[in-house]
């Protein structure tokens, strides 16, 4: 099967980048591993509603399991500090149902895909990307193209075999996430973070409710055995192992996450790379969706542009990195800035920045804040402020959405 544009991986971010180029008819196909879209999902789907409304998902109502004014942070000691919105300011969405809306929106606009094809290798001739090698079923078969979008996820392992800079693996996390259900003493427009490195070493762990008492759990962890680092938690937290007395723990999914921020070359001789293939996630909370989805957005812009004027060339392509580097670049850095300090902050440190952010009332400096995936500038709006020590305080709890 040959197509002008061929995209790896069937997830949010391929479906998105294929979406944009089918669109405006460009020929384009999307090579998925899995026979089923979405599944198995390891992710809580927790995303901005300024996200949605910026990149216009036109999500479904069913897709959507809530929507979220508040979070409260859990100091390691139990100290709280709750941040609350007058209206709604995130959401959460089922991530399967997610995968399945942005890609039947890429097929509607006319791209085709290949279920159950597992790419294996890229095609490289003369120094430019003319395709990929994929397994379906028992067959090795070649899929030629004029670009080849990367969206293969955090894994990268075609980048890797083609010996291409892939993530910062210094800055890896493992997370796990489960489902819960009669979860007690918990809001539900609030999410919950807690803090600590016995619990969630070098981030942190979360529950995010449902409106019917049932809920997503997680942690990741820089180190050791995630599983056990979630038993602790559910079982041992004095605050966690009380909300979830009665609840019933399952369907566990383990999935790494990429904190390093963006990998140093997205673009290449008929090649683009975007998503957490491109490690493009935030280093505060570790989100990807939003971040990804505006890359995919642009990959897809620029490889129609290029296959338009028949030039795939590394010197072309370089625009996908100047744009996206544009729009969320700037906030990448500062927010590995933020993880960097969180991540050398002691326990007790961690305890006294929630008090401090408990006793300030930073909740004033709320209204200065327009969009929650663009911290960085959030920081300058906010630095304006001359209460600096409450806004940066509040700028390190807001990183958490
Ligand atoms: C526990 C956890 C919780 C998270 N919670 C959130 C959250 O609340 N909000 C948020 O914004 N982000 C969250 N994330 C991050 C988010 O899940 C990712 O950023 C997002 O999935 C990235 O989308 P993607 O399309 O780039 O990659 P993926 O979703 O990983 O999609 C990659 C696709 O490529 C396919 N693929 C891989 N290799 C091949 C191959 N060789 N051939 C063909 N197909 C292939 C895969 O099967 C998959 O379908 C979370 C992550 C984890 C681990």
């Amino acid at each position: 099967m040959d197509s002008n544009l061929i995209i790896i991986g069937g997830g949010p971010t391929g479906s998105f980048s294929a979406l944009q180029a089918a669109k405006t008819g460009v020929s384009t196909t999307i090579l998925e591993e899995h026979d089923r879209i979405g599944f198995p999902s390891h992710c809580t789907g927790h995303i901005s509603l300024t996200g949605v409304r910026h990149l216009e998902l036109n999500i479904p109502r069913m897709v959507y399991e809530n929507e979220i004014k508040s979070a409260v942070f859990y100091s390691p000691s139990g100290k709280r500090f709750t941040v609350r919105f007058p209206h709604p300011v995130t959401c959460v969405i089922n991530r399967e149902l997610l995968d399945q809306h942005l890609f039947d929106t890429a097929l509607k606009a006319g791209a085709e895909a290949s279920l159950g094809t597992c790419v294996h290798s890229l095609l490289v001739e003369n120094g430019y990307v003319k395709g990929v090698r994929a397994r379906r079923d028992t067959k090795t078969e070649e899929f030629r193209s004029k670009i080849v979008i990367d969206a293969e996820g955090v894994s990268s392992t075609i980048l890797k075999r083609a010996g291409i800079p892939t993530l910062n693996s210094c800055l890896m996390v493992r997370g796990v996430q489960a489902e819960v259900n009669k979860i007690k003493d918990i809001q539900e427009d609030t999410v919950e973070v807690y803090l600590g490195r016995k619990f969630a070493p070098g981030f942190f762990a979360w529950i995010v409710p449902r409106r019917d008492g049932t809920g997503k759990i997680g942690l990741a962890t820089e180190r050791g055995n995630p599983r056990e680092y979630f038993h602790n938690f559910a079982r041992h937290h004095p605050i966690v192992s009380q909300k979830l007395k009665r609840s019933r723990i399952e369907s566990l999914v383990y999935h790494p996450i990429s904190l390093g921020g963006p990998i140093p070359k997205t673009y290449y001789n008929g090649l683009l790379i975007a998503g957490d293939a491109a490690s493009q996630v935030k280093p505060t909370t570790g989100g990807g969706i939003v971040m990804g989805l505006t890359a995919a957005k642009i990959a897809g812009e620029v490889a129609t542009e290029a296959i338009q004027t028949q030039d795939y060339s590394a010197d072309f392509l370089s625009k996908y990195e100047h744009r996206w580097k544009r729009k969320i670049g700037f906030d990448m850095k500062a927010m590995k800035h933020i993880r960097l300090m969180l991540n050398s902050f002691t326990d007790r440190k961690l305890d006294r920045l929630v008090s401090i952010c408990a006793n300030l009332g930073v909740e004033k400096s709320l209204k200065q804040v327009r969009d929650i995936d663009f911290q960085g500038r959030s920081l300058i709006r906010m630095a304006k402020n001359p209460r600096a020590l409450a806004t940066a305080l509040y700028l390190l709890a807001i990183s958490f959405f």
